[in-house]
């Protein structure tokens, strides 16, 4: 992997996207010094130009970024990495430098909220609840949510049918999770089908 600084004073611009939604999180750059940081210690290191020196992300916030895959463009000028937030990215407290459009999809960003909840075992928390209540109170939920979506299904209330058809959606994800799987393996199977 050998990058071209050549181009922009010993500088090439870095694109930060989020490992599992895919959303674009920031733009910074790196000389060569904060690409090798950011390969040895696995935490996104830029050169700040208004702070004129090396900067990691997250150093005052603890909102680090850690690195999870690292591609460089077809000419060796620019970097790609893929990351995993350990909070917000941008310094206004949003996810994302940018707004929202450029995500994976919000089924995505629901399944980050629902595992987050789980993860950290959130008592405040709907999803964690019933995830604690045990792999066959989940799928049972999920049993009664196919079957309220199908009776909706015989009905003509268009309302209706769409939020059971959420409800469905919201519960299946949460029987993937407490199952050891994520929403991408199932569009895995899926994929190989087609
Ligand atoms: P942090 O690296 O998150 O500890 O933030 C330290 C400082 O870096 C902040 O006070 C901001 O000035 C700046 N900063 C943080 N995040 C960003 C960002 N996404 N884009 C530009 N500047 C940032
Ligand atoms: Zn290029
Ligand atoms: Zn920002
Ligand atoms: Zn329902």
């Amino acid at each position: 992997m050998d990058i071209d600084f050549s181009k922009g004073d010993g500088l090439v611009p870095v694109i930060i996207q989020n490992n599992n939604t895919l959303q674009v999180l920031m733009l910074g750059y790196m000389n060569d010094e904060a690409f090798k940081k950011t390969k040895a210690e696995n935490k996104v290191t830029f050169f700040s130009r208004s702070k004129n020196r090396l900067w990691t992300k997250g150093e005052e916030s603890g909102n680090l970024l850690l690195v999870k895959d690292i591609q460089i463009d077809c000419d060796n000028d620019t970097i790609l990495i893929k990351a995993e937030p350990k909070g917000p990215t941008c310094h206004t407290g949003s996810t994302s430098c940018f707004k929202e459009e450029t995500s994976k999809g919000f089924l995505y960003e629901l399944q980050e909220t629902i595992n987050e909840r789980i993860d950290t075992n959130d008592e405040n928390s709907y999803t964690n609840t019933l995830y604690r209540r045990g792999i066959n109170k989940v799928a049972q939920k999920v049993g009664e949510e196919a079957v309220e979506l199908v009776i909706e299904a015989k009905d003509n209330d268009a309302d209706l049918f769409k939020n059971e058809a959420a409800d469905l959606m919201y519960h299946y994800l949460i029987l993937l999770k407490a199952k050891g799987f994520r929403f991408e393996d199932i569009e895995s199977v899926l994929k190989s089908r087609h």
